[in-house]
């Protein structure tokens, strides 16, 4: 599936928001929201007063950068979440925080979302002892994810997890030992993003 390879912090600019889509940096002083609260582009100094239609489809945009899908698959999922009982809003950022580069990043077995799907698509994962590479796999309350058992995987994620610094969400249990292991407890709520969002706007937009 495509992924976005351009500048990051850009997005973050663009939202206004820290959208964490780097690792350690995310944190420091030399954030670029931090440092420069204009928007990108060399015509941008200031925010202008957005409308309605710009309100929303903000929204929508800030949720797409954060969990890293592009628009077709954020489609795709605000399709399931249709499809599925309950509201709308809360089932699609369910969805998206159950997606397995998310839940490694999360669980700290990975700086930041774009490293946390590299170690997915390795193979430094698994899912009830069995491999899985697919960064868009949907993780299930009761399902453990181990690190494999090899000195390079186990190398890489330790050293994320010395360095990880946030606090693991309540849907998930982290068991730091000799191989580091992540078991998914409940499925994810919106309470559980760790940035503020609004899925009614985006709910709003994508219904249009
Ligand atoms: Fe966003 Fe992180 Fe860059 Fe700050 S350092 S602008 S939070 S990606």
């Amino acid at each position: 599936m495509a992924r976005y390879t351009g500048p990051v912090c850009r997005m973050c600019r663009r939202e206004g928001a820290k959208l964490f889509l780097k690792g350690t940096r995310c944190d420091s002083p030399k954030c670029a929201v931090e440092r420069r609260e204009n928007p990108p582009g060399s015509q941008s100094f200031r925010r202008g007063k957005m409308t309605d239609y710009a309100v929303h489809l903000r929204e929508k945009q800030k949720v797409k950068h954060y969990f890293g899908v592009l628009e077709a698959q954020f489609r795709k999922y605000f399709r399931m979440a249709e499809r599925t009982k309950g509201n709308t809003g809360q089932t699609l950022m369910s969805l998206l925080e159950r997606r397995l580069d998310n839940v490694v990043h999360r669980l700290g077995f990975g700086q930041s979302r774009a490293q946390a799907r590299q170690i997915v698509c390795h193979g430094h994962i698994t899912v009830n002892g069995r491999r899985v590479d697919v960064p868009s796999y949907l993780v299930q309350p009761g399902d453990v994810l181990r690190v494999k058992n090899r000195p390079k995987s186990l190398e890489q994620v330790k050293n994320n997890l010395a360095e990880h610094t946030r606090e693991v969400p309540d849907f998930l249990a982290l068991v730091a030992g000799d191989v580091p292991e992540g078991h998914v407890l409940r499925l994810p709520e919106v309470q559980d993003v760790s940035i503020p969002v609004q899925p009614q706007l985006i709910v709003e937009l994508c219904s249009r």
